[in-house]
Formats: structure tokens, sequence, C-alpha cells
């Protein structure tokens, strides 16, 4: 497999029906390994700033940030690499900011802490800001919106890193491009909102585990109830359909950067709706990359029809499982 997987490392992303795809990847954590699959990916989709603020004792500097957000940058130069900023709480604690609340799925996580301590936004947006400097490729992603006037005021914090940072005496004049901004499409409440949402961000990404607990009212990591967390639920099918047919009303770059992307038989499924953007563990680069090559969006079209037509999603499960087994 590890033979066929080298070979697969340099061919296109693109389905026997002639589709390309974009593959990215999922960072964070091991970013040496991430690196190395630099050839390999069309870009970094999810970079989780929260990961390196948890393998720490206190909060980083700006400049210590910085030197981070550098070398992720540079390394994948002329590649798009986004990061999202700090998604603490719920289940990713820093160790010197506890956090305790009864529900914390529900509670002080993402945008919302961020934008409760300005003082910490800033300080990261101006580091990534900073750390791209003459390099073209930062986006910047916001985690767990609920509404739109966080939008807004994530964006004047943004307006206002931007403007410092580019002031500055050392920075060349022009040498800081205002990034892209994009939102995490993981709050349910954001469904319902995409049509004035549009207008505000360049791109949407969609995180499909936690759009998942949140439409289904399932903890992700609740063992106890993990037979019933299932990313294909019809609910969860329906919503995914519904952004991937507005992000092309409202034309907005979207992508999943959720686990469904690496999951052979989710990502047949997000192809047939329409998605062509996919972010993921770079465990699963290669599977993916793999199976994009073996498909028809054509045929997936077809395929997932028939797979509506019943009622279980055991069987939906299947008929996209017998499309991955014909193709070997
Ligand atoms: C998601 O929720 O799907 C996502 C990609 O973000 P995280 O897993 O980091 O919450
Ligand atoms: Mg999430």
């Amino acid at each position: 497999m590890s033979e066929l997987f080298a070979t697969v490392r340099r061919e296109r992303s693109e389905t026997l029906d002639g589709v390309k795809i974009s593959l990215l990847l999922n960072a964070g954590l091991s970013a040496d390994t991430e690196i190395a699959m630099n050839d390999a990916a069309d870009g970094v989709g999810l970079f989780r700033t929260e990961i390196p603020f948890m393998m720490r004792d206190r909060f980083p500097s700006e400049l210590e940030q910085a030197a981070n957000y550098r070398r992720i940058l540079t390394s994948y130069a002329g590649k798009p690499v986004c990061m999202r900023t700090l998604d603490v709480g719920g289940d990713k604690q820093l160790p010197y900011f506890p956090i305790v609340e009864e529900n914390p799925f529900l509670g002080w996580r993402g945008i919302r802490l961020t934008l409760d301590h300005p003082e910490i936004f800033l300080v990261q947006l101006k580091a990534m800001l900073r750390a791209s400097e003459g390099i073209d490729n930062l986006s910047v992603m916001l985690p767990m919106v609920g509404n739109l006037d966080e939008v807004r005021a994530a964006r004047r914090l943004l307006d206002r890193a931007w403007r410092e940072v580019s002031a500055e005496p050392g920075i060349a004049p022009d040498g800081i491009r205002y990034p892209s901004l994009g939102v995490m499409i993981e709050v349910p409440s954001l469904l319902y909102q995409l049509p004035e949402l549009a207008p505000l961000v360049d791109f949407w990404s969609v995180g499909t585990n936690d759009l998942t607990q949140y439409l289904l009212a399932v903890d992700r990591n609740n063992g106890r109830v993990a037979d019933i967390y299932d990313a294909l639920h019809p609910a969860v099918l329906r919503a995914l359909q519904q952004i991937i047919d507005s992000a092309r009303l409202y034309a907005k770059p979207v992508s999943i950067c959720g686990e469904l992307a690496g999951e052979p038989i989710g990502v047949l499924v997000l192809l047939a709706m329409g998605y062509r953007r996919f972010s993921m563990n770079n465990s699963n680069i290669m599977r993916i990359k793999y199976i994009v090559r073996q498909s028809r969006v054509d045929e997936l079209q077809k395929v997932y029809q028939e797979a509506l037509s019943h009622k279980h999603t055991g069987a939906f499960k299947g008929v996209f499982g017998r499309y991955l087994e014909e193709r070997g």
C-alpha cells in the first residue's frame, strides 16, 4: 500500500471525470511531519492554533507565536494556509487558563472567549499578520461563530491589528497583505443566517465535528452515545447540502475541515453534494487522494440519489460502501 501511496503522492487530485479537488491539511500537532507532507497537500485548510498554546505553561508572547506561524507560512509558501484563531474551551483546556463550567461545550469557547479577551485576540492576530510579512498565503478563520455580531467585532479587531502592525517602523510599506477572513460553520444557528453571513466574510469552512455534535445534541467525545453521533445523519446531510447550495448562490468559497472529509464514504458523499475542497489529518490524505482518483462525480451524483431513497442510515452508507468496493 505504501508503494501505491508513494505514486499517488505525485499525482493530481482529480476525479476520473476530470473534476479537480483540493486536498488540504489539518495541522497543529507534530508540525514537522505535516510540513513534510507539503508536496502532497494543496496547503493547510485548518491550522489549529490552540494546540501549540496547550503544550505550554503560559500564554506564548506575540513574537513566540509569530515565529511559529512564520515557520508554517514559509514552509507552505505559494500555497494557502488557513489559521484558525484560538479555539479553547469545551474539551480544549489551557493548563494556565482554567475554565470551570457545567456545560463547557455550550459555554465559553472559541470566538466567545477571545472577544471577551481582546488583548489575547489582538496579540494572536498581530502575530499572524507579522508572520505573513512578504508572504501572500495567510487567511484567518474564526471558530464557534453563532451570531453575526461576533464576526463584525472580530473584523474590527483584525482591522486594528492590521493597521497597527503595518504602521510599525520595521515593517515594509505594503509588506503585510490584509488577509482573507472566514468562519467555521459549526454552530447550527449559522445555517439560518447564511445570506447575511455571506457579505461579511471571504470564505466558509464546515466543521462537521461540532456541527454534528450540536445538530444532534450528542457529545462528540462521549463513548456512551458514540453510536448516535453520526455525521451522515439525515439532518446533517441536509445541513451540508444547504451550505453548499448557499455557497454557490452567494459565490462563497467553501471547504470541509471536519473529520468527515477524511473518511472514505464521507468524502464520496461530499463530492456528490458538490464540495470540492477538503481539509484533513495527514494520515488520511493519501487514502482520500487515491479514492478521489478512482471516482467519477457524475456517477456519485446518481449513487447519492439512490442512497437517499433508503430510509436507514446503514443502507445509505451501504450504497456508498459498495461503490468504494467496486473501485478497489
Ligand atoms: C470541527 O468542529 O469540525 C473542527 C474541524 O474543529 P475542531 O475539531 O477543532 O473542533
Ligand atoms: Mg470545531
